[in-house]
């Protein structure tokens, strides 16, 4: 009897203390009992096209406000975490946390690299593979990606970065003489500077008629693509991390005089958090919806992933392998602790990612986990996390990697040693630039798949499944970014304790006593 007690009060308190993570696990497995035979029901030809979009739209909907919410807390959240992370710091210590995060994150990103080209060349899902339709992707090579990656590093607009991003893009460039007459006269005097004229002007392929008095022009292809660096709806992570970074380094330079600051943020990224755990607690019915939404709106789930199974199967296990042997690996050799516990307990990041798609969007729940539960130094996770969020994607730089061999598998190229490097670099470096954001992996694949000599018209045969994998990249990036933060704070642990201003906003009563 005493022992039936003593279990129910055990079970009981299991429950109460990760009732939340429960929830989101049963909000995950809900998200799939609805959406699946919903899927069959509102796919099948009683609903026409809009009636099936109104449904997809009204089972998302909770997400959507769900994916609104973690997005609205971005900005306040980066801002204030990274400058009172650097403003707690002296500018030495700031420097080798920025050079450690980054050795460390570029590190474990080759490694997914790696093991994703191990094992797409072991597997060989494109051998078995069949051919789908194709689509005309756009234009992403990789010294744009680069260079966008360093512009948005140093944005020109404060303001700009919460919502604005350059980015290279290639726009149709349609001649607007088609099938025209000239004047002789308007091609500067003689029908003898035609040529220069048409170089001039970069009139596509032609049929050229000329009279003494008239050239009669008839473009057949007028198609141009011209590169410009324009500013897309998207916010500016990176440049908003080097203004706070650099606001942090200024403030902690300041002295005493910034501690009526320090306290405001202080204040602010309280408030920030406990709005975060508001939003967590909707948590389980946002990410059910999403995956409802998700697989209500799929034509044909069966036929998708079945032609595609091999592809799938190939990534999922290397993303297993990377979250389930590697990142605890790294975690035991670095940190001498179980590295399962701090898995554990990083699970409602992981299941947020799966449910959200978005690095970003997870960012609030990862830094909860990682600070609450896992107890990593407030100091190193406010500056390591944002930043890990939008670099350090090696779930993305794993699928990358799969994906362009598997593209060349399924054209029958095969791939030497050379190509293999370039695979793995040019996958690490289009991880790097990815945005935090769904699906930012596949546009990022045509620069892999350009620099491979692969045709890039083969993204869209992995079009259809990439909402799903997307998923799973997301949540190793996230797990990715969690383990990069205990192995940083391990091997900054010594700086940490030469540092007076040690503890200033993680423990009120010592700030006050330093100050
Ligand atoms: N959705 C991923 C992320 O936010 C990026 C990608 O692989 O598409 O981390």
């Amino acid at each position: 009897m005493d022992s039936s007690v003593r279990l129910v009060t055990k079970l009981r308190n299991i429950v109460v203390n990760n009732l939340l993570l429960i929830l989101i696990i049963v909000g995950v497995v809900c998200g799939f009992i609805i959406g699946l035979p919903l899927n069959s029901h509102v796919q099948s030809s009683r609903y026409d096209f809009e009636e099936r979009k109104k449904i997809v739209i009204l089972v998302g909907f909770v997400g959507e406000i769900f994916v609104r919410l973690l997005k609205l807390l971005i900005i306040p959240l980066i801002i204030t975490s990274i400058v009172l992370a650097v403003a707690s710091l002296d500018t030495a210590t700031t420097g080798k946390l920025g050079r450690r995060t980054v050795i460390y994150y570029l590190g474990t990103t080759f490694i997914a690299a790696i093991i994703g080209v191990i094992l797409v060349l072991s597997i060989r899902p494109g051998d078995t593979a069949v051919q789908h339709e194709k689509s005309q992707p756009r234009h992403v090579n990789a010294m744009d990606s680069i260079l966008d990656l360093i512009r948005n590093l140093f944005p020109d607009n404060l303001v700009e970065t919460t919502f604005r991003t350059s980015e290279t893009t290639y726009k149709d460039h349609v001649n607007s003489l088609y099938n025209t007459t000239i004047p002789v006269r308007d091609i500067r005097g003689s029908p003898g500077n035609l040529s220069k004229f048409l170089e001039n002007n970069l009139y596509d392929p032609w049929s050229v008629n000329e009279t003494s008095t008239s050239v009669r022009i008839i473009k057949k292809n007028s198609k141009k693509v011209w590169a410009k660096i324009e500013k897309t709806d998207r916010m500016n992570v990176l440049g908003m991390i080097t203004c706070s970074i650099a606001f942090g380094i200024a403030l902690s330079n300041l002295g005493p005089e910034g501690r009526p600051v320090k306290e405001l943020l202080d204040v602010c990224l309280k408030i920030v958090m406990m709005l975060i755990n508001a939003v967590m607690w909707t948590s389980p019915f946002g990410i059910c919806s999403l995956i409802a939404g998700k697989l209500v709106d799929m034509e044909d789930i069966g036929k998708t992933f079945e032609s595609l199974a091999y592809l799938i199967v190939t990534t999922i296990t290397g993303i297993a392998i990377q979250a389930l042997i590697v990142y605890p690996a790294i975690y035991f050799i670095f940190i001498r602790k179980n590295p399962f516990r701090y898995l554990f307990n990083m699970q409602a990041a992981a299941y947020t990612a799966f449910g959200t798609s978005s690095s970003a969007a997870t960012l609030p729940v990862t830094l909860k986990c990682v600070k609450e539960l896992n107890k990593v130094d407030t100091r190193v996770a406010h500056f390591v996390l944002p930043i890990g969020a939008t670099v350090n994607m090696d779930g993305t730089a794993l699928y990358e990697a799969v994906a362009c061999i598997y593209i060349a598998q399924l054209n029958g190229y095969s791939f030497g040693i050379g190509k293999v490097l370039i695979t793995v670099l040019t996958s690490a470096a289009a991880s790097i630039g990815a945005a935090a954001i769904p699906s930012a992996g596949l546009v990022t694949l045509i620069m892999v798949l350009e620099a491979a000599g692969l045709p890039t018209t083969d993204v869209g045969l992995l079009y259809s499944i990439d909402w799903f994998l997307d998923r799973f990249r997301t949540a190793c990036n996230v797990t990715g970014d969690a383990v990069g933060c205990a192995v940083i704070e391990k091997f900054s642990h010594a700086d940490f304790l030469d540092n007076s201003a040690n503890v200033a906003y993680t423990n009120p009563s010592a700030t006050e006593a330093i100050l």
